[in-house]
């Protein structure tokens, strides 16, 4: 039994230390400090087990998607902690990354720290509401749809086009809206790239988009960018953030 647990663990340790070297890398090629990028390890698909495991080998901010999994899988996070320092050293810091259906916003609010995916002003009332309720603050980023993008993602039947994400020229609306929302606090911007672009394109633009945020809400000033596949470009593009899943937890499973 402890054979197989511990191949896992020896397998994040790898898979982890060859991502968190590629961030090192892609800053150094730009000039910039390895420090600066945060390392958003995407779990979603993946049991509380291997977050425990990733922890333990200092991940501290994770990304999920899905409300109905993610709330259940923090929750086990919070009984492991309490159980045993020894399994679960500290909560990691949670980031929700992908859409968020208006009537999950309330849940949602309750265990994110972190939502990248403020699309629409209905979102932010809600949101807004569920943070009260919980009596927290949630750090907020405006999601921007870069284009049309049409591939189904990986391991399920979700296609990137439903992965949401406003038009650009709803940043600003949202961005004010947010700045306003108790509970709420504005703190950049989020995109995925569209697979049939070449991601430097999409990147720049996403830059682009950001600096003229960040001209009128200069605290904005988180960039989530990248994936497993991309991440060299979005660091060369300025990104804060990066959300990489499956080169280090492996493929996912439907
Ligand atoms: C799943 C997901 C990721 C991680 O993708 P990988 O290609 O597995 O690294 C990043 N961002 C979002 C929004 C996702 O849904």
């Amino acid at each position: 039994m402890s054979a197989l647990i511990e191949d896992r663990a020896q397998q994040l340790a790898v898979s982890l230390a060859t991502v968190r070297a590629r961030i090192e890398a892609a800053c150094r090629s730009v000039g910039r400090r390895p420090g600066d990028v945060t390392l958003v390890v995407v779990t979603k698909y993946f049991p509380a087990a291997d977050v425990a495991r990733l922890a333990r080998l200092g991940v501290r901010d994770i990304g999920e998607n899905r409300d109905q999994e993610a709330s259940a899988k923090v929750a086990e996070l919070v009984d492991l902690a309490e159980r045993s320092a020894a399994t679960l050293p500290f909560l990691p810091t949670v980031h929700f990354i992908g859409q968020v259906q208006t009537n999950k916003a309330g849940s949602v609010a309750g265990y994110a720290d972190v939502v990248h995916s403020v699309d629409r002003l209905r979102l932010v009332e809600a949101l807004s509401r569920g943070a009260l309720a919980h009596g927290r603050e949630v750090d907020v980023l405006v999601q921007v749809s870069l284009g049309q993008a049409t591939t189904p993602e990986r391991g399920t039947a979700t296609t990137a086009a439903a992965r949401g994400g406003a038009d650009p020229s709803l940043i600003s609306t949202l961005a004010r809206a947010l700045e306003e929302a108790p509970g709420l606090r504005l703190r950049g911007l989020m995109a995925v790239a569209p697979v049939e672009v070449d991601p430097d394109a999409s990147f720049a633009r996403l830059r682009n988009l950001h600096e003229r945020l960040l001209a009128e809400h200069p605290t904005a000033t988180w960039l989530s960018a990248g994936m497993s596949a991309d991440l060299e470009s979005a660091i060369a593009h300025g990104a804060t953030h990066v959300r990489v899943g499956s080169a280090i937890l492996g493929a996912r499973r439907p």
